[in-house]
């Protein structure tokens, strides 16, 4: 067998590694979400019924969380917790930059002021230095992201907490199957929100979870997720009968229906099965790509589980002679699709104007901006789907090599 790493790139005319294009992120579906999904639409219950019931109820279990709020986004559940956590216009709130910019909109939505702090360099997840330094008398809660599934540093965030009496809440859009030395991401803070975005590794097409121990949060994130409706409004056209709500304040309409719960459902009971095929395909990554001008991700600490979300690429430029956009271009040209995970939020122009960040001043979130790549990493990757994605990556980064 001919060595594809070493012919010309197709940036240069040579031929692309594959015929047809591979996506970046795609979603692994599978016949019986299918039906499901089927199934609810014959059943005419479309909106929000029992199947949401079901998904929140099977999701408190996975998680092993008393309470689990299905709402129709992790951004909308990002925003209710912090207004369950008691944040409130002109309140700050200590969000990683290196994160995708929900984290931080979410507090923009409550008139709350995101203040952003710098990542460690090698986990890409929140620095708690970097969190002590930025508290303040308005610092209300503190945002960890388990970036890319890697757990954050949750003991020292959870004595910062401690010590300046502030809440918690974890973005796990990451990291359904991550545990914190042998705690379940999901148990730890005050609340946490899940995502299950068409790349996520639960998919419900949009979706999102809060989950918390709180039962008064879990209940008022409930009825706030629905214009603030009296509890169950939900149920106001079945067959027990019309019933009159309430509206005890103005709430939002964030709530899941049954057609999203109909692929939670199912997707929920393979996260396993698809985390094993992904931690596999993990161990190939980090074998094939040893040898590269790029910085693996680090090693999982003893208790912990990553929840191998994202499989990123740093890229050593000082050893490359492209940048990492020029890279990422010439990987598409071989119809290899790439995703960026992150440009940091102080780097976006609302965040750079509005609140004065220079990209130098959280530097090592400037750092990886510039050099994070990753790669195709979804469960359904065909083996020959892998075997392009480690071919088209070796050539195009052993032809930039210095
Ligand atoms: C995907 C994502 C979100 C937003 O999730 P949605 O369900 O699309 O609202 C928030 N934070 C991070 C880190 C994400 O990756």
């Amino acid at each position: 067998m001919t060595d594809r790493s070493r012919e010309p790139l197709a940036i240069d005319g040579g031929s692309p590694i594959r015929d047809d294009y591979l996506i970046f992120g795609s979603p692994d579906l599978r016949e019986p979400e299918i039906a499901e999904v089927t199934d609810v639409l014959r059943s005419g219950w479309i909106g929000t019924g029992p199947r949401v019931h079901r998904f929140e109820s099977d999701f408190a279990s996975y998680v092993g969380a008393p309470h689990a709020v299905a709402l129709g986004s992790c951004t909308a559940g990002l925003h209710l917790s912090l207004i369950a956590l008691g944040v409130r216009p002109g309140d700050e709130v200590i969000v990683p930059s290196m994160t995708f910019a929900a984290t931080a909109n979410s507090v923009c939505h409550v008139g709350a002021t995101p203040v952003l702090v710098d990542c460690d360099r090698d986990t890409h997840n929140i620095d708690p230095e970097a969190v002590r330094a930025a508290i303040t008398e308005r610092t209300k809660v503190i945002v960890p992201v388990h970036f890319a599934g890697r757990a954050a540093e949750m003991d020292a965030l959870l004595a910062l907490a401690k010590e300046h009496d502030l809440r918690i809440l974890e973005d796990a859009a990451h990291a359904t199957e991550t545990i914190y030395r042998g705690r379940k991401v999901g148990t730890i803070g005050d609340c946490t929100a899940f995502s299950f975005y068409v790349t996520k590794n639960v998919v419900t097409g949009e979706g999102g979870m809060v989950t918390t121990e709180d039962e008064e949060v879990a209940a008022w994130i409930k009825v706030a997720g629905l214009h603030g409706m009296s509890k169950d409004a939900w149920k106001r056209y079945s067959d027990d009968g019309f019933r009159h709500y309430q509206i005890g304040f103005p709430g939002f309409k964030y709530n899941m229906t049954d057609i999203q719960a109909a692929l939670g459902i199912h997707q929920l009971a393979r996260v396993e099965e698809c985390w094993k095929k992904r931690e596999q395909l993990w161990k190939t990554y980090m074998e094939a790509f040893r040898d590269l001008p790029v910085f693996l991700p680090a090693p999982v600490p003893t208790g912990d589980k990553h929840a191998y979300h994202l499989f990123i690429l740093v890229l050593d430029t000082d050893r490359l002679r492209m940048s990492r956009d020029e890279v990422q271009q010439a990987l598409h040209r071989e119809n290899i699709g790439t995703g960026i995970h992150y440009r940091g939020v102080h780097l976006h122009p609302y965040y750079a104007e509005r609140f004065g960040y220079e990209p130098e001043s959280i530097p090592n979130t400037h750092y990886i901006s510039e050099r994070t790549i990753s790669l195709p990493f979804s469960s359904k990757l065909a083996e020959s789907d892998v075997r392009d994605v480690v071919d088209g990556v070796r050539k195009v980064l052993l032809a930039a090599e210095k």
